[in-house]
């Protein structure tokens, strides 16, 4: 009896201590129409290398027992420094000209969340978000508010000139010059909204995510990547999303709090809530694009009814591995 007890035990303290232990991270570079042929190896590589140093980071902070908020901020940051994401330094023009930037971040455990949107010269809009997030006063700011708020906060500014990049400009002009609002690259629709989701050796949960938005947006367009619940959303009894795609539908369809819900309230797994929220209520709604999702037990899906997405993951008990199409 004893020995039995024991040996219960034991096997308790080591699944215990094997759960506390475990951490996970996965990003997105964006999903879209990204397709084999339309890529070069080096432009392929390039991909890869930016995923991997931005997963490569968030696994220190895990692995040196730091919190998923603080991983995922350092993994979207990175990709916000890289020319070759919608985000940050690779920012989509809006259609006066300026770069306009979106971001929001979310945690698990008191579900606290920061976002911004309208934003311009701020370096890292997540950090921006994540400095929100530990603030008790506000979960959303917009435009100069926000701008002031980064200069309060002493984090980086930089000028107009720095998101000034020859492909986007070309891009803008030339949807500017046919009248249209472009998703990214809307020649090979590809969407370049960057994400993270993580799980820390604690147990919690955390996704952010960062866009310039749409080509040629008018108007003070908002998508729904800076939109909690709907590009963003974080629950440690169910799990972390970053989502990316046509923001109109991501909103419509609060897809990143659908998915929570799913499982939440009527139990289903991770993987079956992404199929019926991506697979099935997006595709209906014509909705295109996709989603990392990340659950308590470190479970991750890459979902998107896209041609493919950059993505990755690596974890405590996983390897890196990084991917493009489907
Ligand atoms: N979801 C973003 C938006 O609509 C676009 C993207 O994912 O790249 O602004």
């Amino acid at each position: 009896m004893s020995v039995l007890f024991y040996t219960l035990n034991s096997n308790f303290i080591d699944i215990t201590i094997k759960k506390m232990k475990k951490f996970v991270i996965a990003i997105h570079g964006g999903a879209g129409t990204i397709l084999r042929k339309n890529m070069t190896s080096e432009k392929e590589d390039a991909y890869h290398e930016a995923l991997r140093a931005a997963l490569e980071a968030g696994q220190d902070i895990l692995n040196k027992k730091g919190t998923a908020i603080e991983a995922v901020t350092v993994a979207v940051s990175l990709m916000e420094d890289s020319p070759l994401f919608n985000a940050g330094k690779g920012s989509v023009y809006s259609h006066n000209g300026q770069n306009e930037m979106e971001a929001s971040i979310m945690e698990g455990e008191k579900l606290r969340a920061g976002a911004i949107a309208g934003v311009k010269n701020v370096k890292n809009p997540i950090q921006l978000a994540k400095s929100i997030l530990f603030d008790d006063d506000f979960v959303y700011l917009l435009g100069h508010g926000a701008e002031e708020y980064a200069d309060n906060q002493k984090l980086e500014k930089v000028a107009d000139e720095y998101f000034q990049t020859q492909f986007r400009k070309e891009q803008w002009l030339a949807a500017k010059g046919e009248g249209k609002v472009l998703l990214d690259h809307d020649s090979d629709k590809k969407f370049g909204t960057v994400g993270a989701v993580a799980l820390d050796i604690d147990g919690n949960l955390s996704a952010a995510t960062s866009t310039g938005g749409l080509t040629n947006k008018k108007y003070g367009r908002i998508g729904d990547s800076s939109v909690i619940g709907s590009g963003t959303y974080a629950n440690n009894n169910t799990c972390a999303i970053s989502c990316t795609g046509y923001g109109e539908f991501f909103l419509r369809a609060v897809v990143a709090y659908d998915v929570s819900c799913l499982m939440e309230y009527k139990g289903l797994s991770l993987k079956e809530a992404c199929e019926q929220v991506v697979m099935k209520k997006l595709v209906e709604m014509k909705g295109e694009g996709g989603l990392i999702a990340l659950d308590s037990t470190g479970n991750f899906e890459f979902s998107f009814n896209s041609e493919g997405m950059y993505r990755g993951a690596v974890g405590s008990d996983l390897a890196l591995k990084t991917y493009i199409y489907k």
